[in-house]
C-alpha cells in the first residue's frame, strides 16, 4: 500500500468514527426531533469542502447532506465546473434538522461546532465554500453580509474560504441563481490559479 492510500484510509476511518459519534449526539435539543443526524459525506481527502446550513426533510430521512431539491441544484453546479460529489466533501453547520426547517439558533450552531472543527482537522481541505449566511458567519466572520461577500475569497487559519449563496435561496430567485453559478465558476478559476485543482 502506498503512503498516499495509507493516509486516505486513516482519514476515512477517522471520519467514519466521527460520523458514528455524530449519529448519537445529544449536544442540543435538535437531537430530540431528528429521524437521523446527517454527519456529511464525500471524499476524505477532498481539497474542497462545501458547508451548508442544516439538513432538511429529505436529508433527515436519508442521513445524507443535500439530497433534496437544493442538493440536485448543487450537483448540477458541481457538474458544470467538472466536479462530482466524490471529488469534494459536503457537510453542514448543523447536523440535525431544525423543526419545520426553521433557522438554527446560535446555541445550536455553537453546540454543533466541535464536529465541524473535527471534520476540518481530519480532511484538511485547502478551500471551504460556505453555502449561505449561517456557514459564512460561523466559519469566516460574523460581520460579513452575503450580498457583499459572496464570491470573494478570505484566507483564515491556512484555509481559503469562499462565501457562496445557498443553493435553496438561488433556486427560487433567478438573479441569485445566475450569481451563484458565476461564483462557482470563479471558485474553479481560483482553485486552478492556486494549484488546488486535481479532480
Ligand atoms: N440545505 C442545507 O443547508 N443542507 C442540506 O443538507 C440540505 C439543504
Amino acid at each position: 500500500m502506498c503512503a498516499a492510500s495509507r493516509h486516505e484510509d486513516h482519514r476515512a476511518a477517522e471520519l467514519e468514527s466521527l460520523a458514528a459519534q455524530i449519529r448519537v449526539c445529544t449536544r442540543c435539543d435538535l437531537a430530540q426531533g431528528r429521524k437521523q443526524a446527517v454527519p456529511g459525506d464525500g471524499n476524505p481527502r477532498a481539497l474542497i469542502m462545501f458547508v451548508g446550513e442544516a439538513p432538511g426533510a429529505k436529508e433527515d430521512e436519508m442521513g445524507r447532506p443535500f439530497v433534496g431539491a437544493s442538493g440536485k441544484f448543487l450537483d448540477s453546479m458541481l457538474a458544470d465546473i467538472g466536479l462530482r460529489r466524490d471529488d469534494v466533501f459536503i457537510g453542514n453547520m448543523n447536523r440535525c434538522r431544525p423543526p419545520g426547517n426553521r433557522d438554527p439558533s446560535p446555541a445550536e450552531i455553537n453546540a454543533c461546532h466541535p464536529w465541524m472543527e473535527a471534520q476540518l482537522r481530519i480532511i484538511q481541505p485547502k478551500v471551504v465554500c460556505t453555502l449561505g449566511r449561517f456557514a459564512m458567519n460561523a466559519l469566516i466572520d460574523p460581520a460579513l453580509q452575503i450580498s457583499k461577500a459572496h464570491g470573494i475569497p478570505v484566507e483564515k487559519d491556512g484555509i481559503l474560504y469562499i462565501p457562496l449563496y445557498h443553493p435553496a435561496a438561488a433556486l427560487y430567485q433567478q438573479t441569485l441563481r445566475d450569481t451563484l453559478i458565476a461564483d462557482m465558476r470563479t471558485t474553479k478559476a481560483i482553485l486552478q490559479e492556486r494549484g488546488f485543482w486535481h479532480p
